[in-house]
C-alpha cells in the first residue's frame, strides 16, 4: 500500500489521531499551520475532490460535520475556523488521498495565498 494516508489509517505509520469511526479518521497535521490543524480523511481511498461521486455525498457530509465537532470541542466554533480541501497542483495538494484541513486558533487572511 503506497498511499501515505492509507498507511496512517491502517496504523502502519503512526499519527496523532483525534477521532475515528467506521467512515472517517482525523489526526493532527505533522506540520501544523495553526494552533489547531487537524486533517479529516475518509477511510476509503479517494484521490481528490474531482473523484467524488454521488455515492460519496453522505461521507463528505460526515467529514464536514466531524470538522465542526472537532472545532466545537476545542472552543473554536464561535471565534471561527477554516475548512479547506486542496485539489491538485495549483491548490497545493501534496497527498493524493482526500483530506479536509481544519484550522483554527488564530486569525486568518483572505484571500488565501
Ligand atoms: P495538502 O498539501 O495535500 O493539502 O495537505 C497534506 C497535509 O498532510 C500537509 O498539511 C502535511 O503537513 C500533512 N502531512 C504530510 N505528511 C504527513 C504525515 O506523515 N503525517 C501527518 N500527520 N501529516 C502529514
Ligand atoms: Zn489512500
Amino acid at each position: 500500500m503506497s498511499c501515505l494516508f492509507c498507511r496512517i489509517i491502517s496504523g502502519e505509520i503512526p499519527a496523532s489521531k483525534v477521532y475515528e469511526d467506521d467512515r472517517v479518521v482525523a489526526f493532527n497535521d505533522i506540520n501544523p499551520q495553526a494552533p489547531m490543524h487537524v486533517l479529516v480523511v475518509p477511510r476509503a481511498h479517494i484521490a481528490t475532490v474531482n473523484d467524488l461521486a454521488e455515492g460519496h455525498d453522505a461521507l463528505v457530509g460526515a467529514m464536514l460535520r466531524r470538522a465542526a465537532a472537532i472545532a466545537r470541542e476545542r472552543g473554536y466554533d464561535g471565534s471561527g475556523y477554516r475548512t479547506v480541501f486542496n485539489c491538485n497542483a495549483q491548490a497545493g495538494q501534496s497527498v493524493f488521498h482526500l483530506h479536509l484541513h481544519v484550522l483554527g486558533g488564530r486569525a486568518m487572511a483572505w484571500p488565501p495565498g
